[in-house]
């Protein structure tokens, strides 16, 4: 890319955005882990970097989520690195009633229903190797021009909270969470009301044929639309929609064929499999990937199944090649309405009506930094799910002598062991310093593919299905905007772009909690937010793609990621006055290598979402890695095998059950 090209895109304006440690460190691990500190003992007094005067990680910018010196330590250890010997730490002297390993949703939810269970003097210790807690409820911050503006930096949102299982939705309740209120809290009119759609955007490699086509027609039905999809409302496969595919579709560069092929998925009532059985069409469905069934049933052209390769893939983690087909249908890909599946999906409660998840701004950091505050009270004011919002935590006060409960962070636990049917012992390492602390009961609760390495004493046949354990790679992109005068200008609120290097773009979701609201003109400041899901295809094996996609995560720098967002930010909003330099003021990757916990059929090669009970037993190996083993349980979504909230909080609750009904 020229210097000139680079000017223009405004890569050295000055904005928040880099901490030049980026994806380039991911030798860093050699520099962090001293021949001294692996030699033996160097523990002295540790200074938690978390006391650190200002210390306040929501603020950081440039490479986040899996951010520089969070990950190093784990590939060493699955790497062969061992801490297995008491000359490798220094015991701290700490006896805890309960270590938690991880500090994302599930274990900071562990550590909740313990708290709840044995009472306000219960001691925990949750140690966790990011230098903010959450997880991937994390939360990204930027002050602008006397704004406050808070993004999500992982999860979104709560996914139809009214039909969360009992134990997540006691947690949320007590929490002080009213999902009553996710209509008033989200504002579903604002973009509407400036008659801003989805759209899409075809990134050309010859600029000149860019085409971005606005979704301003004026058919739309919100209702059923997840807010979470950055989708033209014409294209959606729900209830009441769809109703102007053709006058859409006939605006894109595609072929005449192409164009007939998506027309028909969207409005036609083709049955694609005549003369079958509905439950018969389900096992078929669930049997080939979407593409497949476009391919191979539906007969479509080789620029129809690139035309849809990434669509919904923000919200599967997967592009559609992987995607079973039946769960692609479920979640809006055309196709279904002439099959006959229409009434299946909503007996599954896939066509509902998404004005009911709730959203903070945040996405669900704001339930970890509720979860905290109710844990270590001292950590930030206030006692509502609207004063959570813009509650200034401090973290000197996560990891305190005198508070019952103890949130250590840039730790990483390398090795926990039983030293006696009653006591296990959790080495870990912070900054250039192993330490160890004893613990009554140990939850598990980061991602289960590490524990192996870590719990070498595990059985075998646990510690295979543990190995085995996949998650899908992604990145969630927020970028600062001093304005928004390019979308209202061409009418689009969001776009899906199919060949860019973000297939998902959407202005922020129209948030107003007491104390805080997001943009509602134009020309204030907004955050948007792109994803990138890395999806090489090609028929390679999921597992593998996976591998893939986290060495692309992992090693391309973050001056990468900026330059191409803001190539495609520039070409795709060319005609609407978007001015790089001016407009986009601050930038946050959060690479998420270990993305959404997903099922894998392991024999087939097969990502499964399980939606109704599809795989037996046997198949589910998170059922055998998840079992309790003496004072050690395991909790983390990966423990259900489904990347959502509240599955990490369920299985938070059945691992301190399982420590619970053994003691
Ligand atoms: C981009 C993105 C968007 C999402 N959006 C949504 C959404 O809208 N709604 C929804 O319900 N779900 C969403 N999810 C799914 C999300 O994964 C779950 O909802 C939930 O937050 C997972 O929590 P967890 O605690 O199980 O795992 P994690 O969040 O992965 O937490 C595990 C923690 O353990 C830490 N850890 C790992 N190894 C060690 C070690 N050795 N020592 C110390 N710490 C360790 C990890 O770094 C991590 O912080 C999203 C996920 C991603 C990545």
């Amino acid at each position: 890319m020229s210097i000139k090209k680079d000017g223009k895109l405004g890569m050295h304006s000055d904005i928040t955005r880099r901490d030049f440690l980026n994806g380039a460190s991911i030798a860093l691990g050699g520099a962090l882990i001293t021949p001294a500190l692996q030699a033996s003992s160097l523990n002295t007094s540790i200074s938690h970097a978390q006391n650190t005067p200002g210390y306040y990680p929501p603020t950081r910018s440039g490479m986040r989520g899996s951010h520089p010196g969070s990950f190093e330590l784990g590939h060493l250890i699955r790497d062969g690195k061992r801490w297995d010997s008491p000359n490798d730490s220094t015991d701290t002297g700490e006896m805890f009633d309960l270590v938690v390993v991880g500090g994302g949703i599930s274990g900071l939810a562990a550590a909740y229903f313990f708290q709840k269970e044995h009472g306000p003097d219960a001691r925990i210790l949750i140690i966790e190797n990011h230098d903010d807690f959450g997880g991937h409820a994390k939360r990204n911050e930027f002050h602008y021009k006397d704004h406050t503006l808070i993004d999500l930096g992982g999860a979104e949102y709560l996914e139809n909270p009214r039909s969360y299982p009992k134990h997540a939705k006691a947690l949320t309740e007590d929490l002080g969470i009213d999902t009553s209120q996710s209509q008033e809290v989200f504002n579903h009119k604002l973009y509407s009301s400036l008659d801003l759609r989805g759209g899409i955007f075809f990134q050309s490699d010859d600029p000149s044929k860019d085409k971005l086509v606005a979704g301003k027609s004026g058919l739309y039905n919100s209702k059923y639309q997840s807010a979470y999809v950055s989708l033209p409302a014409e294209l959606e496969n729900s209830v009441g929609v769809a109703k102007d595919v053709r006058a859409f579709i006939d605006q894109t560069p595609l072929s005449k064929e192409t164009r007939d092929e998506i027309n028909e998925l969207f409005s036609g009532e083709t049955d694609y499999l005549p003369g079958i059985p509905v439950d018969d069409k389900i096992i078929k469905l669930r049997s080939l990937s979407y593409t497949e069934f476009l391919k191979d049933i539906v007969g479509a052209t080789q620029e129809t199944l690139e035309f849809f390769h990434m669509w919904r893939t923000s919200y599967m983690g997967i592009a559609l090649d992987l995607a079973p087909a039946l769960s692609a249908m479920s979640y809006g890909l055309p196709g279904s309405k002439g099959l006959g599946l229409i009434e299946y999906f909503k007996r599954h409660g896939y066509q509902r009506d998404h004005r009911e998840d709730f959203h903070f701004p945040d996405g669900n950091a704001s339930v970890a930094r509720l979860i905290v505050r109710r844990l270590i009270p001292e950590t930030a004011p206030g006692n509502t799910m609207h004063d959570i919002i813009t509650a200034h935590f401090d973290y000197s006060k996560l990891d305190r002598p005198e508070s019952p409960v103890k949130i250590r962070l840039n730790s990483t636990a390398v090795h926990v062991q039983h030293k006696n049917e009653k006591t296990v012992e959790v080495t870990y390492v912070e900054g250039q310093s192993a330490s160890r602390v004893q613990a009554r009961n140990c939850v598990m609760a980061c991602y289960h593919a590490i524990v192996p390495h870590i719990c070498p004493e595990l059985p075998e046949t646990q510690k295979e299905a543990l190995r085995k354990t996949i998650r899908t790679p992604l990145v969630s992109i927020s970028v600062l905007l001093d304005n928004w005068t390019a979308f209202n200008n061409l009418g689009i609120k969001s776009a899906y772009c199919p060949t860019s290097f973000a297939s998902d773009i959407r202005l922020g979701y129209p948030l107003k909690f007491h104390g805080y609201q997001s943009a509602t003109k134009p020309e204030q400041p907004i955050m948007l937010h792109m994803y990138r899901i890395p999806a090489p295809g090609g028929g390679i094996i999921a597992r593998e793609q996976f591998r893939l996609g986290r060495h692309e995560l992992l090693t391309m720098p973050f001056e990468t990621f900026e330059r191409n967002l803001r190539e495609q930010l520039s070409r795709m909003l060319k005609d609407g006055g978007f001015d790089p330099i001016r407009d986009i003021q601050g930038i946050t990757v959060n690479r998420w290598p270990h993305g959404y916990a997903v099922g894998y059929n392991y024999e087939e090669e097969k990502i499964g979402y399980f939606s109704d009970g599809e795989w037996p037993d046997e198949k589910r190996l998170w059922l055998i890695g998840r079992k309790k083993h003496g004072r050690i349980a395991f909790a983390n979504s990966d423990a259900n095998a489904s990347a959502m909230n509240e599955t990490a909080i369920e299985q938070a609750y059945r691992a301190t059950r399982d420590l619970m009904n053994s003691s």
